[in-house]
């Protein structure tokens, strides 16, 4: 592992540890999810001359107008994916710089992972090889229709906020699983799904502010 991976200065475990708790005081209470935020170099999946902010709990840009989310929101939808059970297979929609992505393949089995613009997909796909995460499976598409060969999926993230919540997703979740997404247009909530058979259980939680769920690919 090279310097940049090992934490060092600014990235230092002392601006970890204020970090997580940070999270604590705004709420996480998993330590599962406190750890491997603790694990996770952030700084590693922004650009260099934002990495003094990367401990922050703050959205950061990544460029083609997309956004790092804040680890707040990253800690928060995780916890919300695990708290009844560890789903065995994740979908995540919106790969963006991988972070979000190598949170999920730290604690989940088999995971999956969808991103509309090439080049944060390329750079995503980089950063995970890099940090020993290849088994993870990342495809260039538009996430609204998930991905139907790898589907049932026993748990699914969206990280990038809509309306309504795309049919193709429900119908890939598998009986017992559980879906978690922002939904809105200006104004947005976490939005928890579960599936019990047919039954569809839906509740809205934080408000929270994320980047739009688009269509198509670039
Ligand atoms: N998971 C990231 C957050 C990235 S921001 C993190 O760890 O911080 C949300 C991402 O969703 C952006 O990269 C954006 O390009 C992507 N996105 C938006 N609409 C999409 C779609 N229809 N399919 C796939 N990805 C999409």
């Amino acid at each position: 592992m090279d310097t940049e991976l090992r934490g060092i200065g600014m990235t230092s475990a002392r601006t970890r540890e204020r970090l997580i708790n940070r999270l604590r005081d705004v709420g996480i209470a998993d330590e599962r999810v406190l750890e491997v935020i603790r694990t996770t170099p952030r700084h590693y999946f922004i650009d260099e001359a934002l990495a003094h902010q990367a401990y922050d709990d703050t959205a950061l840009p990544i460029g083609h107008g997309q956004t790092i989310s804040q680890p707040w929101v990253v800690a928060r939808m995780t916890e919300l994916l695990i708290a009844e059970r560890v789903p065995d297979k994740v979908l995540e929609i919106g790969t963006g710089c991988g972070y979000q992505t190598a949170v999920l393949a730290a604690l989940c089995p088999q995971v999956y992972s969808v991103e509309r613009i090439r080049p944060l997909q390329d750079q995503a796909r980089q950063r995970l090889i890099s940090l020993g995460l290849a088994r993870v499976q990342l495809k260039h598409a538009d996430g609204g229709f998930g991905w139907k060969a790898a589907a049932p999926f026993d748990g699914i993230l969206v990280a990038c906020a809509r309306p309504e919540i795309p049919r193709e997703l429900l119908d890939q979740l598998a009986d017992g699983g559980r879906l978690v997404m922002p939904v809105g247009d200006r104004t947005q909530h976490l939005t928890v799904v579960d599936r019990q058979g047919d039954e569809i259980r839906t509740r809205q939680l934080d408000a929270v502010r994320f980047v739009p769920f688009q269509r198509g690919v670039q």
